[in-house]
């Protein structure tokens, strides 16, 4: 994840929750993807550190056990700059060009500049992030999904020059793989449609209040439309109790159901998944040297499986000397 912002409920359904899951059954890596920051927030570096430590607070709020996954910084695991700069050499330019998220980004962000070569090289750093781990499986939400087929049409090419060294990853996904803001547009910190995990009970409230619902709807009586809706959307992913959603869903579908009760119960649903996060995000960062110690030390972890993988990259590529 990248430290541009404080992480929010996409962030939680749609990686987070396979993050914690994947720790029973794998070896996970997950860092903090400082040098992707760069790529388009190079113009003002100074919020990146505090965003890393705020970031990984979250991490352990959602479950994420440092004992069992290694969690590190990418920028202290510099083989990643040298596996890049290797699968540079390989790459046509046309092949990031056309990578979907290269031209929305670039006209959504249009108060940026991104005509730098790091921010259409992104993908290709995070090709390099997670082969040089021989990831199987990347959890990451559908807008990532474009990468990782870049990521295994690049191996498949350094595989033709130079033999096999690399796993083809795959992504996976969750149930709810592109989480909706407030707005109904994905959410995400650029949009400013989110409700972020450490957000106090009462701003939840407060935020659900102002959610997009069916525009058609005016009043309580009127029937409305459940599916797209991302009240609805929420309920499905955030309310466990689905006897609830579903007499909700049919009331809703009748007209005889207001949207504040609705959003009230979402809310009260909400709630009862953050405040465990919260709590241990809050008991995180109460320590945020300690926080800073077990990233630098998972880099140090990182760093010893990253060099490993480097030195079979180097002899493929014939560059021992
Ligand atoms: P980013 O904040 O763009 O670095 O994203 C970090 C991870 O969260 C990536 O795996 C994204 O796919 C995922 N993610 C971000 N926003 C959402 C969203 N609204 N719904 C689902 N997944 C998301």
């Amino acid at each position: 994840m990248r430290p541009t912002g404080r992480l929010h409920l996409g962030h939680l359904v749609g990686a987070l929750d396979n993050w914690t899951r994947l720790q029973d059954e794998y070896d996970c890596f997950y860092f903090v993807a400082d040098w992707h920051a760069l790529t388009s927030e190079y113009a003002s570096t100074g919020d990146i550190t505090a965003h890393a430590i705020d970031n990984a607070a979250d991490w352990i709020g959602a479950g994420i056990d440092p004992e069992r996954s290694t969690l590190f910084i990418q920028s202290l695991v510099p083989e990643h700059a040298e596996l890049y700069l290797l699968l540079q050499m390989i790459t046509p330019v046309s092949w990031l060009e056309r990578v979907p998220t290269y031209k929305e980004q670039i006209a959504q962000l249009s108060e940026k500049d991104l005509s730098n070569l790091g921010f259409l090289g992104y993908p290709l750093l995070q090709t390099a992030d997670v082969v040089i781990y021989d990831a199987n499986f990347v959890p990451v939400g559908d807008d990532q999904v474009p990468h990782l087929e870049l990521s295994r049409e690049v191996v498949r090419r350094f595989h033709n020059f130079y033999g096999e060294v690399f796993v083809e990853p795959q992504p996976l996904l969750t149930p709810t793989p592109r989480l909706p803001g407030l707005d109904n547009r994905k959410m995400s910190k650029s949009y400013g449609n989110t409700i972020d995990l450490g957000d106090p009970p009462d701003v939840v409230v407060k935020k659900v209040r102002q959610m997009y619902t069916d525009p058609k709807r005016v009043r309580a009586d009127v029937p409305g439309t459940v599916e797209g809706n991302p009240v609805f959307i929420y309920h499905d992913a955030f309310n466990p109790n689905r006897d609830e959603v579903e007499d909700l869903k049919t009331r809703y579908r009748a007209g005889k159901v207001g949207d504040v009760e609705v959003k009230t119960k979402l809310a009260a649903a909400l709630n009862a998944r953050l405040d465990p996060i919260r709590e241990r995000r809050a008991a995180a960062l109460a320590r945020p040297g300690a926080l800073r110690e077990m990233l630098v030390e998972g880099s140090r972890r990182a760093r010893h499986t990253a060099a490993a993988t480097m030195d079979r990259v180097r002899d493929a590529v014939k560059l021992r000397y």
